[in-house]
């Protein structure tokens, strides 16, 4: 089978997502590029994740034309080939409606820097892309803009994306935007929430991207 390690993984990414309790259903996409064909690897549209073996995901290239798989692909295939055409750094892309997050989505609100983990691994506020409904024009731009060199975008009032150089970063930080949000809304609570500037956001992630663990 084409790719069968890596349609292996992402599938076991969609069953993470459901595990970390951050989509229900058929909700969310995992997309990942194998970096030595450049062909992409999707979740299909609208099917349950736990009833799928690894030859149910499809493989397709950044023009979207299908390789292999039987399967329609997400709907929101042309965003995510969009992401992996600007970012050559970024090899896996999670899309979720994790409900913390998504409730900064809904209000068109960026998640701010809190907590040294979220800084950790996104070293900069994860901004909020306007609304678009999936067959508008700016669907695709609008998020691709707002992720800009960062590692996660909102949809607005829809849910998160992560990004990340392998399906392993890309989950851990669809989990840890999750969290942050979480702390946040519970933090809020309690009184003002003093943020993290950016300086000390981007030393964070510095140190926990190149110095830190098991070199
Ligand atoms: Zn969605």
């Amino acid at each position: 089978m084409l790719l069968e390690t890596l349609r292996r993984d992402v599938l076991d990414g969609a069953l993470a997502l459901r595990k970390f309790g951050l989509v229900w259903m058929a909700g969310g996409t995992i997309c990942a590029r194998d970096p030595e064909s450049g062909l992409v690897v999707v979740t299909p549209s609208g099917l349950d994740y736990e009833a799928l073996s690894p030859g149910d995901i499809i493989v397709l290239n950044l023009e979207m034309n299908v390789v292999d798989g039987h399967y329609r692909p997400s709907v929101a295939t042309n965003l995510w080939t969009a992401i992996l055409r600007v970012r050559p750094d970024v090899h896996a892309i999670v899309h979720s409606h994790s409900p913390y997050a998504t409730a900064f989505s809904v209000l068109g609100r960026e998640i701010p820097m809190i907590t040294e983990t979220q800084a950790d691994w996104f070293g900069q506020p994860v901004r909020v892309a306007r609304y678009a409904h999936i067959e508008d024009e700016h669907f695709v731009t609008a998020p691709v803009q707002a992720l800009g060199d960062g590692y996660g975008v909102l949809l607005g009032q829809h849910g998160p994306i992560t990004v990340g150089e392998n399906l392993h970063q890309a989950l851990e930080r669809a989990v840890t935007l999750e969290e942050a949000a979480k702390s946040y809304i519970a933090a809020a609570a309690l009184g003002p929430v003093p943020e993290l500037t950016l300086e000390q956001s981007k030393r964070c992630f510095d140190y926990y991207q190149n110095r830190y663990g098991q070199r």
